[in-house]
């Protein structure tokens, strides 16, 4: 039978597991039954890389799973299949604690380590899930709902976190008079007089059925985690020294983030992929250098917040987005935030300088719009623990600029061939790097 704690290792059962824990000294050590389950899993791929030999292997390869799959357009199932084998719930429960411990100790709560451990954990939850049975899935999703939720009727003020940090919102739930509505009964009881000519059954199964239950079983376990690696950051400012497995686990999760984003400092790498790198002002196409002389008639606002922060942002940060095709945040590509605060915002706040009149002159509260463009919501200060309350918005397109800032496109002969200016400035980019003697577009 499955135990809950593959899907929540913070339950009782996962609790119990971690209590009967021993020396952390022994989690680097091999595990021949690890080692065993991991090569027996059905369609595991069990080449000597992708098999871990010990706990601190399986957390890496935890965390490198979500990673991966999410980064990694030729992303391969079978690398990880072990993953989905309950029968090592055992070690992905301690593997998963170890996780949590390693980030909140090194990086704490607001890091992007923090925010992956989080995000793989709820990935997990939902993969593991859907590989059971309907009726297994319900089961499992009923006893870990039962626990989670303290009484038959819950409030919404009950989600308070939850809906806070934005992992679930309220658009997602039912709700009559404050009360969540989950249970078919319940939502029969509430609304079955106010649906006319319809079946409350079929309208039950569509506003919530199983995928609300299981939306918000999977977010509150989310906010657990998070909540968990802040109790451990707190714990470990009281403690001397951390453990340095601990520590030696940290280095492996951020060296698993950094390799899969760009480094900085290269330009044209292998396949023609365009890595970040300082802005390069030559590249920029018409428009963008149009704002940079500074708007003198209208649109200055839309200008500078929805045109010129997008592209200056992923133009320095992450160039190749529209080919990759992923959905990033800023930390991913600058973990502390250096390049946004001594690159890109005094850009921003340059070209917006350059108006007439000047941005922030007659509206500095545009800042906050800049920053909610970047990601980090509506807040004076770019801080991490903001950052995900707003998307990170991607560059117009061609075809937006010209519909709502006309007087910015100016096209050249290489317009022609793009439909996006960030298009414009990579393929710039690539012909510079040809004219400088690497036309088969290596890394230098
Ligand atoms: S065609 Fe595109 S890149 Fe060229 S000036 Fe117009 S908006 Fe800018």
């Amino acid at each position: 039978m499955v135990s809950v704690a593959f899907i929540n290792p913070l339950s009782d059962e996962g609790r119990q597991i971690v209590r009967e824990m021993g020396n952390l000294d022994l989690f680097r050590e091999d595990n021949a039954k690890l080692i065993d389950l991991v090569i027996h899993t059905r369609l595991q791929d069990i080449s000597e890389e992708f098999i871990p030999h010990n706990y601190v292997d399986l957390a890496v390869k935890r965390l490198e799973w979500y990673i991966r799959k999410k980064n990694d357009p030729n992303f391969n199932y079978n690398k990880y299949s072990f993953l989905f084998n309950y029968d090592i719930t055992r070690f992905d429960v301690i593997s998963f604690y170890l996780l949590c411990q390693a980030v909140g100790v090194k990086f704490g709560p607001n890091s992007r380590e923090s925010r992956a451990m989080v995000e793989s954990q709820g990935k997990l939850m939902q993969s593991r899930l859907s590989e059971f049975s309907r009726i297994d899935r319900e089961d499992l999703i009923k006893k870990i709902l039962d626990s989670l939720l303290s009484d038959e009727k819950v409030k919404w003020t009950f989600f308070e976190d939850i809906l806070s940090s934005r992992k679930l919102k309220l658009e997602d739930l039912v709700m009559d008079h404050g009360d969540i509505i989950l249970n078919r009964e319940d939502f029969i009881e509430s609304f079955s007089s106010k649906i006319e000519h319809r079946d409350p059954d079929k309208i039950y199964n569509m506003m919530i059925g199983d995928k609300v239950k299981e939306l918000i079983m999977n977010r509150m376990i989310m906010q657990k985690t998070e909540d968990y690696i802040y109790k451990v950051q707190q714990k470990s400012k009281r403690e001397i020294e951390p453990n340095p497995l601990l520590l030696e686990l940290a280095e492996k999760v951020s060296t698993v983030l950094s390799e899969s984003f760009p480094s900085y400092g290269h330009k044209v790498g292998g396949n023609g992929e365009i890595k970040a790198a300082p802005l390069n002002p030559n590249a920029f196409p018409p428009c963008v250098k149009l704002v940079l002389e500074g708007m003198k008639s209208g649109g200055r606002n839309d200008a500078i917040i929805l045109f010129f922060t997008p592209f200056v942002s992923y133009a320095r940060l992450y160039p190749d987005i529209f080919r990759k095709n992923v959905t990033v945040k800023v930390s991913d590509v600058d973990p502390n935030l250096s390049v946004v605060q001594n690159e890109i915002l005094p850009l921003i706040y340059g070209a917006a300088e350059q108006c007439t009149p000047p941005l922030f002159d007659d509206q500095p509260q545009e800042k906050i719009n800049i920053n909610a463009k970047l990601g980090f919501g509506m807040h004076a200060v770019v801080e991490l623990k903001h950052e995900g309350e707003s998307i990170w918005y991607t560059p117009m397109s061609c075809e937006k600029v010209k519909l709502h800032l006309p007087s910015l496109c100016k096209p050249d002969k290489t317009c022609k061939r793009i439909g996006n200016p960030l298009s414009y400035y990579i393929r710039k980019l690539w012909e510079s790097d040809e004219t400088n003697g690497n036309p088969e577009g290596n890394e230098d």
